[in-house]
């Protein structure tokens, strides 16, 4: 009797899954939608559809921990598709564009529609980040806050909402101190999630209450807990983690041993200076994201994006991090704070997410967010995703820091 077809094989590309260890050339079977087999010479097994991957790296569908789309209602949300699929991207990530009121709009125009995995760190506000961080004052102001609504719509959806996205900056210090870090701390106990922390100046600060820049992380970090997350770590904000001084400061080892994550989400903030500061002194993310988002400043406004998930992971790549180290930041370590097995591995069983990405050799001059220039040697282009089974060719429209090409309106 013959055997029994596979739905898609994927032959001849180097297979990188940090999650099994696995960096080498290899055969991956899918059928089912799941991961069937991946071996050393799988041309025996017949298939409907055959990919030849040849000089490609096949990885586990990269998981982008940071992105804005809630599309239309933020003024800065964009495309959950562009943002995932068409970016390379399975699973993304976005980090409190919807508050527990407006979360079940998110789910119906947003991840109900989308092909891309769409999950949820809700703000620990009501509304969600409707507008940019400019109101944020108004937005996250404690009044805002209501921990019962919040554990209740985590409990509703507990596969889409896998943590609670909070700020410990230099704004919302000076307004209410750590009150409403406290409140979603609280919310994230009973709810039992992670958090995952804006850092540097966003929201608009009342100058008679500044902190002092090196005083904002000292205040933020004791309130949190070991597995949240604190986000843009290689960022050149004066409160940020790195801080403006020449040294890393303390409170980064304190938070280290605490058991605290630091995640790119590379943004407008991103340093090519303090990252490689950062990286010298062991200072490393443990995870990569984008932090995707149109312009803050007015509606609906991708002209001025200049960045993308595999533009960072570009990036950290030409910093010195190793390729594998790379795709472990965008597949195992998110899947992890997801808590989400079936997601970031190439284990057979397991959903069929892989993210097949094309090495383009040749000299690139990538920009960070202060315009600094770093000359990158290869860049990580997404060939194909494989999307629980389906094939998706992805467009590439958010990949402008890494392909010149026109862009649509
Ligand atoms: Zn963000």
């Amino acid at each position: 009797m013959a055997q029994e077809a596979a739905d898609l094989l994927i032959r001849n590309g180097t297979v990188i899954d940090p999650a099994n260890g696995i960096e080498a050339r290899l055969d991956v079977a899918v059928d089912g939608g799941r991961i069937e087999a991946v071996a050393p010479d799988l041309s025996g097994l017949p298939a409907r559809q055959s990919i030849d991957a040849r000089g490609a790296l096949v990885c586990p569908g990269l998981i982008d921990l940071h992105v804005h789309v809630y599309e239309w209602v933020t003024n800065f949300g964009v495309n959950a598709d562009d943002a995932g699929v068409n970016a390379g991207c399975t699973t993304i990530v976005d980090q409190g564009s919807a508050g527990a009121w407006t979360f079940g709009g998110f789910k119906a125009y947003v991840i109900d529609r989308s092909r891309t995995d769409v999950r949820s760190f809700v703000s620990v506000n009501l509304a969600g980040a409707l507008k940019g961080g400019m109101r944020g004052d108004i937005l996250h102001n404690p009044r805002m806050v209501d921990i019962e609504d919040l554990v209740r719509v985590a409990a509703q959806h507990p596969r889409l909402i896998r943590g609670f996205k909070c700020h410990g900056e230099s704004g919302a210090i000076s307004h209410w101190g750590t009150e409403v870090l406290e409140a979603a701390v609280r919310a994230a106990d009973r709810a039992g999630l992670p958090l995952y922390c804006h850092t540097g100046e966003l929201f608009p600060v009342v100058e008679a209450n500044r902190p002092v820049a090196e005083q904002v992380l000292p205040r933020v970090v004791p309130v949190l807990r070991p597995g949240d997350t604190l986000a843009h770590v290689y960022s050149s904000m004066p409160d940020g983690i790195m801080g403006a001084g020449d040294a890393v400061p303390d409170i980064v080892g304190q938070a280290l041993r605490k058991g605290l994550h630091f995640d790119v989400g590379y943004g407008i903030n991103f340093s090519f200076d303090i990252a490689r500061r950062m990286m010298a002194a062991g200072v490393l993310p443990n995870t990569i994201s984008s932090d995707i988002h149109g312009d803050f400043g007015s509606y609906h406004d991708d002209s001025k994006l200049d960045y993308s998930l595999c533009g960072a992971m570009t990036r950290m790549l030409a910093l010195g991090m190793p390729l594998g180290e790379v795709i472990r930041r965008v597949t195992a370590n998110p899947a992890a704070i997801l808590r989400d097995a079936d997601i970031g591995s190439l284990s057979a069983g397991t959903l069929a997410d892989i993210t097949i990405l094309d090495r383009l050799e040749g000299d690139w001059l990538l920009r960070d967010g202060r315009g600094e220039g770093l000359l990158a040697t290869e860049r990580l282009v997404p060939r194909l995703v494989v999307r629980a089974g389906e094939v998706i060719k992805p467009s590439l429209r958010y990949l402008p820091d890494l392909l010149p090409m026109p862009r649509a309106a």
